[in-house]
């Protein structure tokens, strides 16, 4: 699949924080097939888009970059869900860069053809197995992403689990149950963070009542019996 029939609605040039301890541009890969309630970037869900980039007009941007900046990481929307994602892994390699990708699972056969070229994932677990089709809407999501988990974690490439927190679908059992689940899969590095209630796709969770109770030192402590390693985005 060619690389231009990769469509990126958007590039942020310069960002600390999607793939550790680098510096990184990142690509937003329209379009995805979930529809989780707290999604905040509503506008790459569907498959068309009003405005993209073109991969050249991607291309001069990265060879403007090629001393300063680490890494490409690829996000969105859902990246494996496009066919030119691995040609456009490769292209970004070529160009001396690390790659990295954030992806929720949702095309498990395609990821594990794209991971021997990455670098890192960040991988977007949702819930526990069972969980998952109230929050993405998607009968097949939790098999997709136990799936995908597996293929990640057998691949040997770095990672990070991380978990996005509504207080809709989170209390603390179930952060236990999922912490349990992800110890059993091996899982060694997981992220927390609370869910941004602005721009949510349902607009009913942006109002929502925010409960933080896993905030707290001692809950964090019992996560962390169960996953050693665990970081918090408040
Ligand atoms: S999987 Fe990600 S991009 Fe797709 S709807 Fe859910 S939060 Fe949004």
């Amino acid at each position: 699949m060619e690389v231009n029939q990769l469509i990126i609605n958007s590039l942020t040039p310069f960002s600390t924080i999607d793939f550790p301890n680098r510096l990184a541009a990142v690509l937003f890969c329209q379009g995805c097939t979930w529809r989780c309630g707290y999604c905040h970037n509503p506008h790459l869900l569907t498959r068309q888009t009003g405005t993209s980039l073109s991969w050249k007009e991607i291309e001069i941007f990265l060879q403007s970059r090629q001393n300063l900046l680490d890494a490409v990481v690829f996000s969105g929307g859902e990246p494996t869900l496009q066919n030119g994602l691995l040609s456009g892994v490769q292209r970004i390699k070529q160009l001396g860069f690390k790659v990295g990708l954030h992806t929720a699972g949702i095309r498990p056969n395609h990821l594990l053809k794209v991971l021997p070229e990455l670098d890192w994932v960040g991988f977007d677990i949702k819930a526990p197995v069972a969980d998952y089709a109230k929050i993405t809407g998607s009968q097949n999501s939790g098999h997709n992403a136990l799936k995908s988990a597996h293929y990640l974690l057998d691949s040997g490439v770095d990672y990070e689990f991380r978990t996005t927190i509504h207080p809709l679908f989170f209390d603390e059992q179930k952060l236990l149950e999922l912490a349990t689940q992800l110890a059993k899969l091996g899982v060694k590095r997981y992220l927390l963070q609370s869910c941004r209630t602005t721009h949510c796709l349902d607009k009913t969770l942006s109002t929502a009542p925010r409960k933080n109770e896993w905030q707290t030192e001692q809950f964090l402590q019992k996560i962390r019996a169960i996953l050693p390693v665990v970081k918090v985005n408040i």
